[in-house]
């Protein structure tokens, strides 16, 4: 129904309910029509068809309230609060001029009203609503006893009195008793999302740490670079991608000149620094998919899949001239390391300790030839 239907589902809830207010109006108006008819409503035609055209205009108002969200302003069970209090004070209104034995009969209408409260109001809601009806047929009735009338009905009317009473004292004690569950369920609910949001952030660091932690587990903390744990990682899965054929996989060890000199001569801060700047290498020197780590001490290891005689030459060429070429003035003007590196290519089927030991082989041989060279091994 376009009438009650929005994009806000609390709106058209709210929409729904004055939508059901409105029909039971309109019955009301053909019960009370009837009435007039029969005279158990004291009431000129017009004066009634006046009465209720003022109920529908209000009626409209509180609708046209809820469909452009103006009612927001007002928190939801106030709003519904004065709905059923206009409601009300038109039933109290005709209650005055309906023959006393129907009184009772319209302050058990004030149930309906009540009802249509039931999931919105709040706890004094319910027992000002209840008091209103039954507050004017207390007074009228006072009235009544006051002037002598309708003497004889007294015992009946009292028991309608007390009827009335026990019916809106009870229902009102359900709707707060509901409306207390409501407030429990929200505030549940509230704490429900609060403990979601917690334990979110605590998903949250605990992926961070852990991703800290495996990423400390491959790395060697002074340059940064893959450690030795992880060379082997690496080696044995790109063994097994060389495995097919026309795919070499070249490795490199390099180790630098002359470095327990370093140390000795300009300190072992001079030489961890000359370590860290070696961090710089992958980027300047390798390949997106070759892998470099510290193998241990001052020396490095590389891995360069499928890579060629040429440009393993080529590569460890690259590096050879690019540490040459770096200077650290600040350990002393002009100051600089070189390196040797042995390399070679993995072969079917042998052992890692085995192309290991041919590349130092070849590492050797580049020391003995006089260091800062490069010298390969089949
Ligand atoms: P060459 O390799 O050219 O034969 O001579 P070398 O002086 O480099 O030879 P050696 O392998 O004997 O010396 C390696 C030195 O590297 C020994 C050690 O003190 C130093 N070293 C190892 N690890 C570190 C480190 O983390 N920081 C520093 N500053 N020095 C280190
Ligand atoms: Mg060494
Ligand atoms: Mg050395």
């Amino acid at each position: 129904m376009g009438l009650f239907k929005t994009d806000n589902r609390k709106q058209s809830v709210v929409l729904r309910r004055t939508g059901w207010a409105i029909a039971s109006y309109i019955a009301y108006f053909v019960l009370g029509l009837l009435a007039v008819d029969a005279g158990l409503l004291q009431f000129p035609l017009q004066s009634y068809l006046f009465s209720f055209s003022l109920i529908f205009v209000v009626q409209i108002f509180f609708y046209m309230i809820v469909r452009t969200g103006y009612y927001e302003r007002w928190r939801n069970s106030t709003f519904v609060f004065y709905q059923i209090l206009f409601g009300f004070t038109a039933l109290a209104y005709f209650m005055i001029f309906v023959v006393p034995d129907l009184r009772a009969t319209l302050v058990n209408v004030a149930l309906v009203g009540l009802l249509f409260g039931i999931f919105a109001l709040e706890r004094r809601h319910f027992y000002i609503l209840a008091a209103v009806p039954f507050s004017i047929f207390t007074v009228l009735l006072v009235l009544d006893f006051s002037q002598g009338l309708n003497k004889d009905k007294m015992p009946v009317f009292l028991s309608e009195w007390i009827v009335s009473l026990f019916l809106l004292v009870s229902f009102s004690f359900i709707g707060s008793y509901l409306s207390g569950l409501r407030k429990n369920l929200r505030a549940n609910k509230a704490q429900l999302h609060q403990q979601k949001d917690q334990l979110e952030v605590t998903h949250r660091e605990l992926n961070s740490a852990l991703r800290q932690m495996s990423e400390k587990a491959v790395r060697d903390e002074l340059t940064g670079l893959y450690n030795r744990h992880q060379f082997s990682e690496t080696m044995h899965s790109y063994i097994a991608i060389t495995q097919t054929p026309g795919s070499p996989l070249g490795v490199m060890m390099m180790d630098v000149d002359n470095f327990k000199q370093v140390n000795d001569t300009h300190g072992h801060l001079a030489g961890d620094e000359i370590l860290r700047s070696f961090k710089i290498i992958p980027e300047n020197c390798l390949r997106k998919t070759d892998f470099i780590a510290r193998y241990g001490g001052e020396e490095f290891v590389v891995l360069l899949p499928n890579t060629d005689l040429p440009t393993l030459e080529h590569i460890a060429e690259r590096i050879r001239t690019f540490v040459a070429s770096e200077v650290f003035d600040n350990i002393e003007k002009g100051f600089g390391v070189t390196v040797s590196i042995g390399t070679t290519h993995y072969q079917h089927r042998e052992t890692v300790e085995e192309v290991i030991a041919r590349a130092d082989k070849a590492l050797y041989q580049a020391k003995m030839g006089g260091r800062n060279q490069v010298v390969y091994i089949a």
